[in-house]
This record gives structure tokens, sequence and C-alpha cells, in this order.
């Protein structure tokens, strides 16, 4: 897998330096000579990684980076700025306008592609979680797009500091950014209370007398509630060689003594921000799969999930032995509600008899929304006999609900339900078993229908 990797450079020998040495590495590269030319580039050949100079004539290096991470299409692109000054305001104005690090020319190649190794890394792990998210959207749910970049107020540090001292500025430098932080001792402590605690971003000190850092770097790497938990090393500045290890076992970031309060605020904050954008994408990703298998007027699921469940729980019902029932159920009448009183009566009365059904019915039990007025329920392990008594209580339940379509108003609701059940002995794959079953529920549903409506009917056993 080879990374693109973008260089932005107005002085053409740096250019050509920089692709030269990213080149002998197998890095993809492609270069700009100024900060319009790369705003074009960036977003049509999505690079992994972004190489920033910083003193450009016309638009700086600045402006540049905070205008691609204002676009959607380019916000995830990690970016490091290149600056042949080494001044603490420059780096953090760098960060502030979003750049993930800051290298000072020349940039030795060991720091170099440390960075640009452990940055790629994170790109690719965003871009799963996008490319999941695009998978959704195709199976016909679409977010809106327009939800505000998440805050990073009100979020949670754990740090890991010897120097008690060093501690208080650490936590008022955070507190500024509005994040809360907790010091623990040690590596023990670390992990007790991360396991418990909802977490934005650790800081290790690379100073840890009681242990390795790096062990327990790669520990929270491996536990599942710290895998996705930024970690910014403390450093000193001849800490190079366990910084670069840090990169490689997940390590996300780092800051060297003396503390700066504003380069580590503005540091904290961009990697917090980084996981609350991975968070939403991944709660993007739980709530399509929701949606596309949910009915959202009702809350119950859809057909396309009851169809996909019923086959599965056949399937295993046929290894494991047992029973299976299913009812089809039809609202009476129900063209009448809207016709009288308005679609929303109609979808009032919809809401009503999903709501009495999912009472009714057990923990185990699968309730959707078929489609229209019709509604199915899947109980494992329930007999036709047994669901023969759970519709006939959940028919008088619906009977017995006092509708009102308008306020003083009580129009009656009446369910008729069609009842099936299938044994072990049905010898037929999951798919064809679920056909037949739902198919043989609706017969019985449709006779219920003709025999005057608000009834049960329990189709006969086939063969
Ligand atoms: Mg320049």
């Amino acid at each position: 897998m080879s990374a693109r990797i973008l260089v932005v450079d107005d002085v053409p020998s740096n250019v050509k330096l920089l692709e030269a040495r990213l080149a002998a590495e197998y890095y993809e590269v492609r270069t700009a000579q100024s900060g319009p030319a790369a705003l074009d580039l960036a977003p049509v050949w999505a690079p992994d990684l972004i190489l920033l100079d910083v003193m450009m004539p016309g638009m700086d290096g600045f402006e540049v980076c905070a205008r691609l991470k204002a676009d959607r299409a380019t916000e995830h692109i990690p970016i490091v700025m290149v600056t042949a000054l080494g001044e603490s305001c420059e780096r953090v104005r760098g960060l502030e306008a979003g750049a993930d690090d800051f290298l000072t020319k020349p940039v030795d190649d060991e720091t170099l592609f440390a960075r640009v190794r452990s940055l790629v890394r994170l790109k690719r792990l965003l871009d799963e979680w996008r490319l999941r998210a695009e998978t959704t959207s195709q199976l016909g749910v679409n977010l809106s797009q327009e939800e505000a970049a998440p805050s990073v107020r009100g979020t949670r540090a754990v740090g890991l500091v010897v120097d008690t001292l060093e501690w208080q500025r650490v936590a008022a430098a955070l507190a500024a950014e509005g994040i809360a932080a907790d010091r623990v001792a040690n590596g023990v402590e670390a992990m007790a209370l991360l396991a418990t605690l909802r977490c934005d971003l650790v800081l290790l000190d690379l100073r840890l007398a009681s242990e390795d850092p790096l062990r327990l770097a790669s520990r929270l790497r491996t536990e599942e509630a710290t895998r996705d938990t930024p970690v910014l090393l403390l450093a000193e500045p001849n800490h190079r060689q366990l910084l670069f290890r840090g990169f490689d076992l997940g390590a996300n970031d780092y800051i060297l003594r003396p503390l700066d309060a504003n380069e580590l605020r503005v540091r904290a904050r961009n990697q917090i921000r980084r996981k609350l954008y991975q968070d939403r994408l991944r709660a993007d990703l739980a709530y399509s799969i929701s949606l596309a298998v949910t009915d959202p007027l009702t809350g119950l699921h859809n057909q396309r999930y009851l169809r996909g469940h019923l086959k599965s729980l056949l399937s295993s019902l046929q290894t494991g032995g047992g029973v299976l029932a299913a009812m089809m159920l039809d609202l009476d009448h129900f063209k009448s509600i809207n016709d009288r009183y308005g679609h929303a009566a109609g979808d009032a009365a919809l809401q009503a008899v999903a709501s009495a059904i999912r009472k009714q019915v057990r923990l185990v039990d699968t309730v959707a929304r078929y489609g229209g007025e019709e509604f199915a329920v899947v109980m494992p392990g329930a007999t036709a006999a047994d669901a023969a008594v759970a519709a006939e209580r959940l028919r008088r339940e619906i009977a017995g609900l006092r509708f009102q379509p308008h306020p003083g108003v009580i129009h009656p609701l009446t369910i008729s339900i069609g009842v099936a059940a299938i044994g072990a002995d049905a010898a037929q794959d999951g798919e064809a078993a679920a056909e037949a079953l739902l198919r043989r529920a609706d017969e019985a549903l449709y006779q219920a229908k003709r025999q005057g409506r608000n009834q049960v009917v329990v189709a006969q056993n086939e063969g």
C-alpha cells in the first residue's frame, strides 16, 4: 500500500528534495508550488498526507491549512507544516489552523518518516470509517451533512504525569480549552479509570519511572476501551528514539519540554477534535444502520429486517430443533380513518397499534411494520397454540383501546390476525422456510378478514 503525499512549497529545489526522499521510500508524490494550486489538487487527488510550507507568497501555509481543514472533502487529510522558523508562536499558529504537526527545516529523514508513517496510519483508519459511512448511504440512507464540527468543550483527559507542579500547568492549559483532566500515578490506575470513564485524550509522560511508558502506550492501543483514544506523549528533547518508537506503537502526537501551555492546549484540542470526528463517523454509521432496518413512523423494525432475522432464526432452528410462530396483523378499515380524520390521525392509529403490540409481546419476539397498516411478529420457541393465545390477547387489547383521532372523538380500532407455526421437521433452507411461514400467516390473515375481521385465524399445519 503506497501512500500518497502532496508536497507544497514555493521553492522548486525544496519540492524536488522532499519529492526525491519520499519517492525513495516508495511514497507516491505529487507537488504544488502555491497555496491555490494545492487547494485545487488536494480534493481531486485525495492524498493521505500533505507536507505544507509555511512561507509562500500570496497565500501562506496557515491559510491553506485552515481552508483544507474547513472543507469536508479534505478535512480528514493530515497536514504537516514545514517551516524554517522554530518559534513556538509559529507552531501554535499552525496547530491553531488545524495542522497535525510542525516540522522545522532542515527536516531530518528519521523525524519525517516517523511522522509520515504515524499520520498515514491514522488517515487509513479514518478512511475505513468514511468508507463504511458511504456504504450505508448506498443502502438508501442519507444523513444530513450539515451538522456542525463536533465541539471539544466538555471533553475529558487522563494524564499520566510524574511531576505535580507540572501537572497543575497541564491541567490549567487543558481547562482553558474546556477539557477536564484527571491525574493518575501509574498504568494500573490509568487502565482502571479508563475502563469506566469516557476519555478523549491520554497524556503520557515518557519520564514515567514506575514502568515502561511505551508498554503502556501499546496497551492503550490494544484495549477495547482505549483503542481509539488519542495518546499525546510528553517528551524531553533527548527522547527522540523513544518518540519514534512511541509513534510506531500508535501514539498520535507529542510535545517537547519545556512545556508551552499554548502548544499543549492546541495539540490536545486537535487530537480530541480528530477523535470526535471519528466518533461522529461511527455514530452516523450506527444510526444509518438503524435507519435501514427501522420504520420511522412507529420505531418498529421494517420488513427488510424482519425477513432477514426470520431467515437466520429458521436456519438455526433446523440445527437446534424447536418451534417458531409468526403472526401477520392488519388494522381493520384503516382507509376509513384516513378518509374521515386525515392522514395525521391515520399515523396516530398506526402508532397506537404498534405500541400496543410492542407492550404485549415478549422480549425475544420481533415486531415489524410489514407495510402500510400491516404488522408482523416473529415468536421463537412458540407453537401455533402459544401464538394463538398471544394473538387473541393482543386482539382484545387493541379492541379495548380508546383511540381519539380528534379531541373528544373516540374511534374504535380492531385488528385481524393470521397465525402460522413451523417445527424442526420442516426440512427447507432458511429462506424458503421463511417465505412459506409468512405466506401461510398471510393466508390465515386474509381468511380472518373474509370472515368479518377483528378475529384470529390459525393456519393448519402443512402436510
Ligand atoms: Mg517557502
